[in-house]
């Protein structure tokens, strides 16, 4: 099909992130115009049903007329000012007050940022800080784990473990290391239940630290389901194996709850769905339910304490955005926040995940599906060229990007990692919207099972 001009526009101006350049010269881009509810509109009107929630993170879908009064409100109040050196404002200390209330673990401070990546590199930094301060400064290695997503920063791609985000930008950096992902169904050996599995990950990890030099190794850090390396749900204790290990060795555990914080996996974060106490933890994305670029780094006493010791050596605590507590982003992150309480958005999401779950299970018996797995309100569905082997097809096959796009053409916007096709809608959808989302699910898989076989 011919592009229409504001799609050659486009690829003549704009370099697309995390994009097949090559391809998208054929196919073009999808320009969207308006959003609602969970709808998004393209420039021609066609509806499509937001099933990603944009990047897993409009948690309370679009055209939030409240998020976008607070805004405006906020802008003609006071449009900026930083937090350094002494300056601060209302928001922002708002918003931290409300984001200690509601950690699942004692947080001393909250460091603000703009997104994920910048969560997760300043996690980095104060990691290093501290042990500086301690008098430690050769427990400085960061594990993460293969297939985690972290961010895109030289730091944050490091911690990420996915390959297109090291091949040929020279990552990760040295001290950032990968133990093993805990995906079951790809990585449970013949016969070992998911206990031994989860047992045996975390025997990677202390293999790792002891092989390391438990006083070199300063952090290991985990979204609590993986995201983007797949909807990878840990297996039954993982992270309670996890914990004891990285206890042991006195090894910082960062829970990375840029995508199950707020809600994801029905709780506030999802650490506590999985059932494990971080030291730290990274939050962004449904902060502010995508209506303004904020994130946030919240940190224990002792990291806090660090940042006085190291201050009063250097006479500054060196890290900080220009951004950092923006006073509009910090207005609508407590909006956001307010919303979710008052309007029990995340006990309404909790409520709803049995119906999506289900939905999710209903389709493992479709003869693509090799796994379908989930928590709440997220989950992938793992395409397999054979069930029994659970055979993967060959990548060259682009088996989950024609879905995506046989998906588009039904009006629903998912997202394919490899082969696993991730759907985490809005947490506002409704029952008879998840009804009608997992149609669409269904045809697409129909659909991409008629090019698989051809
Ligand atoms: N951490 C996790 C778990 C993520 O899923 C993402 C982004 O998808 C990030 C960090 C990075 O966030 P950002 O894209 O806002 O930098």
């Amino acid at each position: 099909m011919a592009l229409t001009n504001l799609q050659v526009r486009d690829l003549e101006t704009v370099l697309h992130p995390y994009t097949n350049q090559a391809t998208i010269r054929d196919t073009g881009t999808l320009v969207l115009e308006r959003a609602k509810g969970i709808y998004v509109y393209d420039v021609d009107g066609k509806p499509y049903i937001e099933g990603m929630a944009g990047l897993w993170c409009t948690a309370l879908g679009y055209g939030n007329e409240e998020l976008a009064e607070t805004a405006y409100e906020q802008m003609k109040k006071l449009s900026f000012t930083h937090l350094f050196g002494g300056k601060s404002h209302d928001p922002a200390i708002e918003l931290a007050e409300k984001l200690k209330e509601k950690a699942p673990v004692p947080i001393s401070k909250v460091f603000f940022v703009c997104s994920g990546s910048e969560a997760n590199d300043s996690q980095i930094k104060m990691v290093w800080y501290m042990n500086n301060a301690l008098g430690r400064p050769q427990k400085k290695k960061i594990i993460s784990r293969l297939r985690a997503y972290h961010g895109v920063t030289i730091a944050s791609a490091s911690l990420t473990g996915l390959p297109a985000n090291h091949t040929d930008f020279d990552l990760p950096i040295s001290g950032i290391l990968h133990t093993s992902c805990p995906h079951y169904y790809r990585f449970g050996l013949e016969g070992e239940t998911e206990e031994e599995f989860a047992s045996r990950c975390a025997q990677d990890l202390e293999d790792m630290i002891l092989r390391e030099g438990p006083d070199t190794v300063a952090a290991f850090i985990a979204e609590p389901v993986m995201g983007a390396g797949g909807v990878i749900v840990p297996p039954k204790g993982y992270f309670e194996k996890i914990m004891a290990v990285c206890r042991r060795y006195d090894v910082y555990m960062i829970a990375d709850e840029v995508i199950c914080g707020f809600g994801r996996l029905g709780e506030w974060f999802g650490s506590s769905v999985l059932g494990y106490k971080p030291d730290a933890i990274s939050v962004a994305k449904a902060l502010t339910s995508a209506y303004m670029p904020v994130g946030a780094v919240m940190i224990p006493e002792e990291m806090y304490q660090a940042t006085i010791i190291e201050s009063k050596k250097t006479g500054t605590f060196g890290h900080g955005f220009t951004y950092s507590g923006h006073p509009v982003g910090a207005a609508v992150a407590l909006k956001t926040l307010e919303i979710y309480e008052r309007d029990r958005i995340i006990e309404k999401a909790a409520a709803k995940a049995p119906q999506f779950q289900a939905h999710l299970q209903a389709l493992a018996d479709h003869p693509l599906v090799g796994e379908a797995r989930g928590v709440g309100l997220v989950g992938a569905l793992e395409m397999v060229a054979h069930k029994p082997t659970k055979k993967a097809f060959e990548a060259k096959a682009g088996l989950g990007a024609y879905a995506t796009a046989i998906a588009q053409e039904e009006g629903l916007i998912i997202r394919n990692l490899g082969d696993s096709l991730a759907i985490c809608p809005p947490l506002i959808i409704t029952p008879e919207e998840i009804d009608d989302l997992f149609d669409r699910v269904a045809r697409t898989l129909d659909r991409t099972l008629d090019k698989a076989k051809a």
